[in-house]
């Protein structure tokens, strides 16, 4: 069992004190914090001019009202979040999540696993997170323009393309980037491409941006599996949701020789035995905009649909979790374990519950944690925002070899930090302490601020 360091108790009390109530703050510093006690052992000065503290208290979190008109006439009201967590590295970075979850303590967890995220991808981007409580699902095209266009009205005056770059996440796309992008240049008067990332082709975009996450979280696995001298060739796959980080991944694991052989939404899950059909869950998801039980309708025999339950009772050899966060329960990892999974890479930010991820540790599965496996979307992010600082549009191809080269160098560098702190193997450890180290470097570098 891995604890915290009594040097570094005090900082969690501290953290745990002034965010009452945050249980997926709290999780996430925890988390970081149990890696830290070997950096502090070698390294003491990191522990110095209360750092660690700084690193814990965002630098700023804005919140605001978000009025909007419904189809029907009537007025309806949200709460908007902007937490930019860190900006030693370069401008707050990370996206924004409509979903009714949302709320202060979740954009709080984001934004802080976004800045040791960022930190890994080598490129120059702080951390933040925003979004709001709401729901798009069964809302018409008219009001989440709408509803985009007010969020935008106020958060417009804290972004900028040196100072926050948002991009999407759960329930945001590109649809919703550009409806922001267009109420942000409305009110600036600026074609200021450089300040959300997810844009469309046509106005500013990256090439392979959309395919970034599940492409990178796909690349991840298939280093951790080279390590074991194994491959994605032949192996049962299953990967939870059925979103944009799931689609991709589920892409690439095809392209590798994998067979992925179930999805599922927050309503259930599918089985199809004969590898999943790709066109048909993104017809279902990106055109239709429906749920994962069409999928067993439109295609009939020998596919299974599974009403709510857990997809993780599906056995496979390599999972990547690709929902939300604590979908994976440490009874759904034993159940893992059991049938003989080999790889866990987390495609969504924080799936895996922290029993979960100890059931995997301590079963000698390569597991590969989100701040490292997920990191290949906002890398390419990053890849758009230097397009559009040079004004440049480059091709599928060197976007997607440059994706892969970065996901390479996250893995080996998580790898040898592992090592260098006597944990070989140990993903969690390597990742936390690389990205650590990063930012520390140049908050120290900065001075009290
Ligand atoms: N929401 C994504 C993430 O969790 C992407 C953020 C971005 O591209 O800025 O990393």
């Amino acid at each position: 069992m891995v604890h915290i360091d009594e040097k570094l108790e005090p900082i969690l009390a501290e953290v745990l004190r002034r965010n009452a109530g945050e249980e997926e703050f709290h999780q996430a510093v925890k988390e970081v914090l149990e890696s830290l006690g070997r950096v502090v052992a070698k390294h003491p000065r990191y522990a110095n001019h209360a750092l660690i503290e700084r690193l814990c208290e965002p630098e700023r979190q804005i919140i605001f009202r978000v009025p909007w008109v419904d189809d029907a006439g009537q007025v309806r009201i949200n709460r908007g979040f902007r937490v930019q967590f860190n900006s030693a590295l370069g401008p707050y970075k990370g996206g924004l999540r409509f979903h009714p979850s949302v709320n202060v303590g979740i954009i709080k967890f984001l934004g802080f696993e976004q800045t040791f995220k960022n930190a890994l991808t080598g490129m120059p981007i702080g951390g933040g997170k925003g979004g709001s409580d709401f729901n798009p699902r069964d809302r018409s095209e008219g009001e989440i323009m709408r509803f985009c266009q007010s969020f935008m009205t106020e958060l417009h005056r804290h972004l900028g393309e040196y100072i926050d770059v948002p991009a999407g996440d759960i329930g945001v796309g590109g649809r919703e980037i550009g409806f922001m992008f267009g109420q942000y240049k409305r009110l600036t008067n600026r074609y200021e491409a450089g300040v959300l990332t997810g844009k469309g082709l046509v106005y500013g975009g990256s090439r392979a941006r959309t395919e970034a996450t599940g492409y990178g979280a796909t690349y991840f696995v298939q280093s951790m599996l080279a390590t074991k001298d194994q491959s994605f060739d032949g192996k049962r796959v299953v990967v939870s949701g059925s979103g944009n980080v799931a689609i991709y991944a589920m892409e690439k694991v095809a392209e590798f020789g994998g067979k992925v052989v179930a999805c599922s939404d927050s309503n259930g899950y599918v089985i199809d035995e004969q590898g999943i059909d790709l066109d048909l869950v993104k017809e279902i998801k990106e055109i239709r905009r429906e749920r994962i039980v069409e999928y067993a309708r439109l295609k009939g025999s020998g596919v299974h649909y599974i009403k709510g339950g857990s997809v993780w009772d599906v056995a496979c050899e390599v999972a990547i979790p690709s929902a939300t966060q604590n979908e994976l329960s440490g009874n759904d990892a034993r159940t893992l374990v059991r049938n003989g999974v080999v790889a866990v890479g987390e495609g969504a930010n924080m799936p895996c519950t922290p029993e979960a991820v100890r059931i995997f540790r301590e079963a000698g599965v390569l597991f590969g944690p989100g701040k490292a496996a997920n990191a290949g979307g906002v890398a390419t992010s990053a890849l758009e925002m230097q397009q559009n600082a040079s004004r440049d549009s480059w091709t599928f191809e060197q976007t997607e070899t440059r994706l892969a080269n970065i996901m390479r160098d996250i893995h080996d560098r998580c790898a040898e930090t592992a090592s260098d702190y006597g944990a070989p193997g140990d993903y969690v450890l390597g990742a936390n302490i690389a990205s650590f180290v990063r930012v520390a470097e140049a908050m120290e570098a900065l001075g009290v601020i």
